[in-house]
Order: C-alpha cells, then sequence, then structure tokens
C-alpha cells in the first residue's frame, strides 16, 4: 500500500518508533530512522522488510539538527510522505522538585521537536497534495498523572498542535492524527517499572502488575506493533478524512 512512499520516524531506534517504522516498512514505505543507541540492529529489521532504510543522527532537541535531518532524508529518498513524530523522553517528579532541565529537554523533544519536524515536512506533502502526520501523543495528551507535569503538559501540547495542522490542511490530501497510547512495555517504561520496584521493595512482576491495575483496567499492555497497525490504518485511502483525531489505544485508562 505505500511502495515508492517515504516515512520518517523520529526515536525510532526503539520502542514504538521502531514498531511503527516496522509497520510501515512492511506495507512498502522507505524509512528514515532517527534516535539514539544502537542503530544497526534496527536498519538491518527495517531493512530485512525489503525496504530502503537511511538513518539520521539528528537530537531533536535542536531546531538546527532537525533541519539537517529532513533535508537528508529529502536528498535520500525526494521527499518524506509520512512523518511520524514519535521521539519522546519522560522525567517523574513533584512540581516543586522538578528539575528546570528536565522540564526543558522533555518540552523540546516532546513538544517543539513535532513543530520543527512538522513545519518542515508541509511544504512537499503539500506540493504533492499527500502526507500523512502521526503524532504519538499519549494518554497523558488527554488525562493527567501527578508527577508527569513537563510530560503532561507536552503531550498535551502535541494533541493541539495536531488538531491545528489537521485544521490548516483540512482541504487537501494532507491529514494529521495523534495516536495516544496507554501503557506500552518500552525502555521508557520499564525504568518506571523498576524504580517503583525499588521504592516500594517489591518485585519487578509485582511492580508491572501495580503498575497496569491502577490505569489500565485491560491489565494488558499495548504493543508496538497494534500501534503500527494504527499508523497504517492512518496512512490508508480508508483514513483520508480522518483529520485531528486523536485515538486512545490505552486498555480503557480514559473509559472510567
Ligand atoms: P523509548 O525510550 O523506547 O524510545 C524513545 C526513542 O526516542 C528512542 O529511539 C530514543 O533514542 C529516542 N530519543 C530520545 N531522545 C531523543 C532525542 N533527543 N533525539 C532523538 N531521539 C531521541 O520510548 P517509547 O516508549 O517507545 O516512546 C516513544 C514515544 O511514545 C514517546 O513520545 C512517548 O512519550 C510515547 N508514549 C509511550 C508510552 C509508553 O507506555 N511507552 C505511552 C504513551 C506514549
Amino acid at each position: 500500500m505505500l511502495k515508492g512512499k517515504t516515512a520518517l520516524v523520529t526515536g525510532s531506534t526503539s520502542g514504538i518508533g521502531l514498531g511503527i517504522a516496522k509497520a510501515l516498512a512492511q506495507q512498502g514505505a522507505n524509512i528514515v530512522l532517527n534516535g539514539f543507541g544502537d542503530t544497526e540492529g534496527p536498519k538491518a529489521e527495517v531493512a530485512a522488510l525489503g525496504v530502503k532504510v537511511a538513518y539520521h543522527a539528528a537530537d531533536m532537541s535542536k531546531p538546527a539538527e532537525i533541519e539537517d535531518m529532513m533535508k537528508f532524508a529529502a536528498a535520500q529518498f525526494g521527499r518524506v510522505d509520512i512523518l511520524v513524530n514519535n521521539a519522546g523522553i519522560q522525567h517523574v517528579a513533584r512540581i516543586e522538585n522538578f528539575p528546570v532541565e528536565r522540564w526543558d529537554a522533555i518540552m523540546a523533544i516532546n513538544l517543539s521537536s513535532a513543530f520543527h519536524a512538522t513545519r518542515l515536512a508541509l511544504p512537499a506533502m503539500q506540493a504533492s497534495d499527500w502526507g500523512r502526520i502521526i503524532n504519538i501523543a499519549s494518554i497523558h495528551g488527554l488525562v493527567g498523572s501527578a508527577e508527569k507535569s513537563a510530560y503532561v503538559a507536552a503531550k498535551h501540547g502535541v494533541v493541539g498542535l495536531t488538531k491545528v495542522t489537521a485544521l490548516e490542511n483540512a482541504t487537501s490530501g494532507v491529514t494529521c492524527n495523534a495516536i495516544c497510547p496507554g501503557w506500552v512495555l518500552t525502555p521508557l517504561v520499564q525504568k518506571q517499572v523498576d524504580a517503583k520496584a525499588v521504592t516500594l521493595g517489591i518485585s519487578v512482576e509485582e511492580a508491572t502488575k501495580q503498575l497496569l491495575a491502577e490505569k489500565e483496567p485491560s491489565m494488558q499492555f499495548t504493543t508496538p506493533q497494534e500501534l503500527g497497525a494504527l499508523a497504517v490504518f492512518f496512512c490508508s485511502p480508508a483514513a483520508n478524512n480522518v483529520r485531528g483525531v486523536t485515538w486512545n489505544m490505552d486498555g480503557g485508562w480514559t473509559a472510567q
């Protein structure tokens, strides 16, 4: 379905971003990966799906590096047809103890990076009258949780940015939507599980159960594969008129 298209997924060396990159590659899209840590493994996983894959190391907190990455993607594959704004970090602390530097980093990586990548991707999408921008927000784009002020504020911002991007392009073939996952067992969440186990003096298994029980009636994690399938739907012709939505995959978190 996406043969000949190019998808750039930010923060795609791990977790949800890698899952989405692989789901889009399975549909034939060439992929630009981005993120830190091991890059050879993720590149090989995507290439094994029979598409072209490139990697750019932009630090998504730095607008100049995002500009370099967008130019690189266009030079590699012509243009970016699908942009998945996924890179994100977390920090957990009460507001009065929240390190200012962590607040700034979360705002830059979780929110401003989506603005920069979007503003740089839009002109080529508009020129070809087709584009898909998929913002990986979070259930925390819709509801709050204590000790996650920066994350919740940034993700609410991402939901707002999604709506405005959708509206400004509503008469064109460029759509923008947000995916709002509940818990997904990636390194970002594993850190929170491990911290809970240490703080409460319980096993990692028990901490995992407690984490789910607090928020998700399903008692199940959403998987990167399931999120990838939703991203593929947003790229399909059936989603041509799906604009500015926030689509939860949250095990019932926000149904309560
Ligand atoms: P992860 O830690 O597995 O992956 C994060 C990715 O972002 C990695 O590839 C990492 O290298 C990259 N990254 C981090 N800082 C970066 C920077 N400055 N520049 C470029 N890349 C950077 O986390 P994940 O759980 O897969 O999270 C992906 C997205 O999904 C995030 O936006 C997160 O907020 C969101 N999300 C996660 C969950 C969850 O439960 N895991 C739930 C809702 C939303």
